[in-house]
């Protein structure tokens, strides 16, 4: 295997859930490694840029285990081995994701960074070795599918792609909120991204800030060892019984669909979805530690100032108020609308027919990032090949 930057025909960016979807649907539709070129069959790669197998899976804290995670659906194709409840999500799924690429030989390159996606500038006429027929560079607008290349810019060398299907997820990209007077905390500040393990906070006084599964997860278990926790939230969180149905869970990814179809920014289906009680949250409910308080209205060097006036003293602040869709590499496309968002159509990019996000918005759960990975490479597929014969 040569991983060399090389013309390949798709380029998919990030190797969790959504890019190895993708990947197996492409291996599905004759796709083949650059390097392992056999006559006309269509070339993809997947660049990612960890250093080993997992995706975002890989840096999960580590008392996250298979028996907390909401349900992680199969990889298509191979079926998730029955690990122990008590196995860490960052063992277990890593070791599935590298038998996985392993097994099905799918040609990931890593690590892999891509710095940047761009429009193949030139206007000349671009040669089309595949499809053996010259056409037009130039706006993707104009052009569809098919026409000119988007040139992929990493770490390591520049590919170039006639479809790009982009797979980053979110984990890259944490939120933080602004408010007044941060920065003159003297207490630690962390993201749900830096959590490493409950015992880090022995003693200490916690502010959980969030409404998400993360936040009450990460709650009950420092609740458990600190001295005192707060959690302020911006909305009443939504506390539901019972199982998740396939109907609500369809309902929910239909409302984030309609965000993004009308370009708004999604939000996550969990935002839509509301909590689901546990034994572990009613535990922590009989313990007194679910008490939800509104937002405060400042942080001060050793404290917050709560919505009502009153002090809660801190010595860390824990912000699990999420993620964002990495696309940072993707600004030189300017897909963005007015509102901020991208406007999508299924997994394709109205602004670049040539892009597809999946993991995205509605797709970002294990299940919606294989439905995605599927869709987007069918469209590919037809859309290559509508170019082909054009
Ligand atoms: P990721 O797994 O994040 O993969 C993205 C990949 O792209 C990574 O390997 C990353 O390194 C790579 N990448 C990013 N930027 C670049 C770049 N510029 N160049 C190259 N590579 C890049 N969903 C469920 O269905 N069930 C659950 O139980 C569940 N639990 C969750 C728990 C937590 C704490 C969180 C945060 C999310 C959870 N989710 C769960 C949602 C979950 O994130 C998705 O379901 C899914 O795993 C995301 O897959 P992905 O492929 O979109 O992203």
């Amino acid at each position: 295997p040569s991983p060399d930057p090389s013309d390949v025909d798709v380029v998919v960016i990030g190797a969790g859930q959504a890019g190895l979807s993708a990947a197996y649907h492409l291996a599905r539709k004759g796709f083949v490694a650059p390097w392992a070129r056999a006559g006309e069959a269509p070339t993809y790669v997947v660049l990612d840029g960890e250093a080993g197998p997992g995706g975002a899976w890989r840096h999960r804290w580590r008392s996250l285990r298979m028996a907390t995670v909401n349900g992680i659906h199969d990889l298509p194709g191979m079926a998730l081995p029955e690990p122990p409840a008590s196995a860490p999500a960052n063992e277990a799924l890593p070791a599935y994701f590298e038998r996985y690429e392993r097994e099905l030989g799918l040609p990931v390159v890593r690590p892999v960074r891509v710095r940047a996606v761009r429009r193949d500038g030139g206007s000349a006429p671009l040669h089309d070795h595949e499809a053996g027929v010259a056409h037009e560079g130039g706006a993707a607008h104009e052009g569809g599918v098919g026409a000119g290349r988007l040139v992929v810019e990493t770490d390591a060398g520049t590919w170039s792609a006639r479809a790009v299907v982009n797979a980053t997820g979110t984990w890259t990209k944490p939120f933080w909120p602004v408010y007044p007077g941060q920065e003159t905390f003297r207490g630690r500040q962390l993201h749900t991204a830096d959590y490493g393990r409950a015992a880090d906070f022995a003693g200490a006084h916690v502010v959980v800030v969030g409404g998400g599964i993360s936040a009450v997860q990460l709650l009950d278990e420092i609740s458990q060892v600190a001295a005192g926790t707060t959690w302020v939230t911006r909305r009443e969180p939504v506390f539901r019984d019972g199982a998740f149905d396939a109907e609500a869970g369809r309902d929910a990814v239909a409302r984030v669909e309609e965000r993004v179809r009308a370009g708004l920014p999604p939000r996550s289906v969990v935002a839509v979805t509301g909590l689901l009680w546990t034994p572990a949250l009613r535990a922590a409910a009989a313990r007194g530690v679910l008490v939800r308080h509104p937002m405060f209205t400042r942080i001060e060097p050793d404290g917050v100032r709560m919505a009502d006036g009153s002090f809660r003293r801190a010595d860390v602040i824990l912000w699990a108020t999420g993620f964002r869709a990495q696309l940072d590499h993707l600004a030189p496309l300017h897909l963005r609308n007015h509102g901020g968002g991208i406007t999508m159509d299924g997994t394709r990019v109205v602004a670049e027919p040539r892009l597809h996000l999946v993991g995205y918005g509605p797709s970002s759960s294990t299940i919606g990032a294989n439905r995605a990975g599927r869709d987007a490479v069918r469209e590919i597929v037809a859309a290559l090949r509508v170019h082909a014969a054009a």
